[in-house]
């Protein structure tokens, strides 16, 4: 057969690793395919670049020409411009794509796929979610007879090490932090992973897939790890309980704001008996649950070179396969344009609040009344004598734990209770995702 000729766009941690396995792999490849592949152009910025294992001949910055010539383009350059003309090119042109690139297909999702689907080609990215762990194709094809409820992972392995760090040696977050950076985790400006925008990226992603609606990154509501204390941490495990910064996707029946979906990113208590709480170090796992399969877990390496050109290298193979059959492309299932993105106000959840309240009688009273007020209700409450100040007045921490309620009435509540005057501080809040 003749080969297919494949146009690598970037040549850095994944793509250096995807374009070793072309060739080292070529005949296992060419086995699976039906057709063998020819890595046939390498896009890179820099000529200079030293690329240990790269045929020097196949690099070019031309990418315009690299596209023309290719029938399957896998984009590894990650960012939105050039990548998205480029893949747009090389899908009008009917190239078949693979990319991992989380950022622009949060952005533009829709708009790519519909690409796709008019040229009757097909667009994978199994690789812009979760590193090596197979989580596009169950969404979006095993699970297609299904209805999928709910969705949450940990999709960033940087803020899980850093967690899992703070969780089982008992490291602050500065230090978890800067370990991550030394052993290649983190990166210099870790903004992207410790804010929570990567995993808005993929919970993006997720939710377009999953609920067959238009979801971009800005539809995602979104808090980082930043603010997670030491003491935070260490509260959460006296209590059988763990930190995960979770990217949740969830079809809501009901809320104020009527029926809708929610995508959000947060730091939560899992408890420890949790199937997700057993994530460690810079793992991901993404959780799901269905009408009909009941839960499900998928687990594995989330980045690094090796384990994202994996999944690269399957969806490189399933397009090579369809184009070497002469399967149909994409199809392109339309997305319920009406689909609401509910505001995190509207949202149920349940909210763990350590307070530290000046130790008298009358303060359980004080606090309670808030919760009655506001219509929210507590669960659990757990007092400990804390210090005495420097008034001779004795302290004590409050940890409350409260029964589901919306977002909007328990933000309410923290807000009042800070404005008690048997109230110190409001130390913590955080939220409590899964049974
Ligand atoms: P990287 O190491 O920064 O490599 C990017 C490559 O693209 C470099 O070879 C760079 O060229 C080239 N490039 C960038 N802009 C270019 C331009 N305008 N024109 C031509 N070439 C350009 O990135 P990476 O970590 O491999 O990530 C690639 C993609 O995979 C991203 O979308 C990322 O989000 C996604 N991803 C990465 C991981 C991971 O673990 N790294 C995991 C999952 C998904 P030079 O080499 O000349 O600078």
């Amino acid at each position: 057969m003749k080969p297919l000729r494949v146009a690598m766009l970037g040549c850095g941690v994944v793509g250096t690793e995807v374009a070793a396995r072309i060739v080292d792999r070529s005949e296992a490849l060419a086995e699976r395919i039906g057709a063998p592949l020819e890595l046939s152009a390498v896009v890179v910025r820099d000529l200079a670049k030293a690329r240990p294992g790269i045929d020097e001949s196949l690099l070019t910055t031309d990418a315009e020409t690299a596209i023309a010539d290719a029938d399957i383009v896998i984009e590894l350059m990650g960012g939105i411009e050039p990548a998205k003309t480029l893949i747009t090119a090389a899908l009008d042109q009917g190239s078949s794509v693979v990319t991992a690139n989380k950022a622009l297909l949060a952005a533009h999702y829709g708009e790519l796929m519909s690409a796709a689907d008019r040229a009757s080609v097909r667009l994978e990215h199994e690789a812009a979610v979760a590193g090596a762990i197979p989580i596009i194709r169950p969404v979006g094809d095993s699970l297609a007879g299904d209805r999928i409820d709910r969705i949450m992972g940990i999709v960033n392995g940087t803020t899980n090490y850093i967690l899992d760090q703070m969780d089982s040696e008992g490291w602050d977050f500065d230090r978890a932090l800067s370990t991550a950076q030394e052993l290649g985790y983190a990166e210099a400006d870790p903004t992207a992973d410790v804010g929570g925008h990567d995993a808005a990226a993929k919970a993006a992603i997720l939710s377009s897939l999953a609920f067959h609606a238009p979801v971009s990154s800005d539809d995602v509501h979104v808090e980082g790890i930043e603010g997670i204390s030491a003491e935070m941490v260490a509260t959460a495990k006296d209590q059988g309980f763990v930190i995960k910064l979770l990217a949740v996707c969830e079809r809501v029946a009901e809320s104020p704001a009527g029926p809708g979906l929610s995508a959000r990113v947060y730091p939560a208590l899992l408890r420890r008996s949790h199937p997700l709480a057993s994530v460690r170090g810079a793992f991901n796992a993404v959780f799901i649950e269905a009408e009909a399969a009941g839960e499900l877990m998928f687990y594995g390496q989330g980045a690094g070179g090796a384990p994202t050109a994996s999944a690269v290298l399957g969806d490189v193979v399933s397009v090579a396969r369809r184009r070497v059959l002469g399967g149909r492309g994409q199809y392109e299932r339309p997305f319920h344009e009406d689909s609401r993105i509910l505001p995190i106000s509207a949202i149920t959840t349940r909210y763990h609040i350590t307070l530290d309240v000046v130790d008298r009688p009358g303060v359980l009273a004080a606090v309670s009344e808030v919760f009655a007020d506001e219509g929210a209700s507590i669960e659990l409450m757990r007092q400990t004598v804390g210090e005495v100040d420097e008034d001779e007045m004795q302290h004590a921490k409050l940890v409350l734990a409260t029964h589901s309620n919306t977002e909007a009435a328990l933000a309410r509540t923290v807000e009042r209770l800070g404005d008690l005057d048997v109230v110190r501080a409001v130390s913590s809040v955080i939220r409590v995702e899964g049974q």
